[in-house]
């Protein structure tokens, strides 16, 4: 709390000028919101002790009470919506998010952190500042949104790294971070991986591709052999093709018909194109159903992970994290 000179004529907020005020505000830009000392002392401890301890400036005339705060009149008018039931600004401006936070750490307003968790929660700005916003989210432990972060976060690949130019909070996002999101991609591909493998499915085509190549002398030792080669040699270009776009972009949709085309080109069956197409066709459709499904981030497994990575620190074995290659070759390197 400090009094400010300014050169600001005085006005009055518009939104705050309750007929039974009975405390000021000023901000630092000269406005006076008039509010009431009952709810300002319940909203904040430290409006509360100000009142309490009388740290303000009593005038005359008028007799009300006047707190001088440090902060313009926007962002007083943008925190006391947050304080009383009245329509807030939209969460648009991510500085402006930043300094509410700041605000509410400040006066020590536990709504404002609750309420802009809440309101980002699903927000499509979060999608554009990923990291921005986890480090937000570190700074003011703002779990709820953090878990929602991570997973915009793992949809991106090293989005944590990539970043030109390092958020305000950027001491707050730890290495461990890096390596927990790393872990969730990694874990998620190996997911993916596995719902293209057809091993053990009935009813597939048997490609010429695969039957050529199997020499032996005993018919029951071909029919086994053939059946453990039955798989397409396209279908596994093809598992290569999308494991690798995947791990580029965990986002992707499989069943995109220049995946197939692609693995054609580095295929050497010639039946490679009828195979993707149109044999296994259904089996690509399947493998993008079930990735659909993968979650998006592992906490238990991570946790699990954790334990054992401990576990074998302890017992003297040394654990090497080899930091990943960003989207231009380079080594990251820890902070
Ligand atoms: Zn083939």
């Amino acid at each position: 709390m400090s009094s400010t000179a300014s050169n600001h004529p005085e006005k009055s907020s518009s939104a705050f000028r309750f007929p039974d005020a009975d405390l000021i505000i000023r901000s630092n830009d000269n406005v006076n919101f008039r509010v009431h000392k009952s709810i300002m002392r319940l909203s904040s401890s430290v409006l509360h002790d100000t009142l309490t301890l009388g740290d303000l400036t009593t005038l005359s005339t008028p007799s009300t009470p006047i707190v001088d705060v440090s902060e313009p009149s926007n962002l007083i008018d943008a925190m006391l919506r947050y304080i009383y039931p009245l329509p807030r600004h939209p969460l648009e401006d991510l500085r402006h998010i930043r300094r509410l936070l700041e605000l509410g750490d400040k006066y020590d307003i536990q709504n404002i952190a609750t309420a802009i968790e809440d309101l980002l929660l699903g927000n499509t700005i979060t999608e554009l500042y990923p990291t921005q916003f986890f480090a937000l989210t570190k700074k003011f432990q703002l779990t709820r949104l953090r878990a929602f972060v991570e997973t915009i976060l793992v949809k991106k690949p090293f989005a944590l790294l990539d970043e030109p130019q390092g958020p305000d909070e950027i001491d707050h996002i730890t290495a461990e971070d890096i390596r927990r999101v790393e872990f969730y991609r990694r874990r998620r591909i190996s997911s993916a991986r596995q719902h293209f493998d057809l091993e053990g499915r009935t009813g597939l085509p048997m490609c010429e591709c695969r039957t050529r190549q199997i020499i032996v002398d005993d018919y029951d030792d071909y029919q086994s052999e053939a059946e453990r080669r039955k798989i397409c040699q396209a279908w596994r270009t093809l598992t290569k093709i999308c494991c690798e776009a995947l791990d580029k972009d965990p986002t992707l949709d499989v069943t995109a018909k220049s995946l197939r085309e692609l693995a054609v080109e580095n295929s050497s069956c010639q039946d490679a194109r009828k195979n993707l197409f149109h044999a296994y066709d259904v089996y690509v459709q399947h493998a993008q159903d079930q990735i659909k499904r993968i979650p998006w981030t592992f906490p238990l497994a991570y946790a699990e992970h954790q334990k054992l990575i401990r576990c074998r620190t302890n017992d003297g074995a040394s654990i090497k994290f080899r930091f990943p290659r960003n989207s231009s070759g380079g080594r990251f390197k820890p902070y």
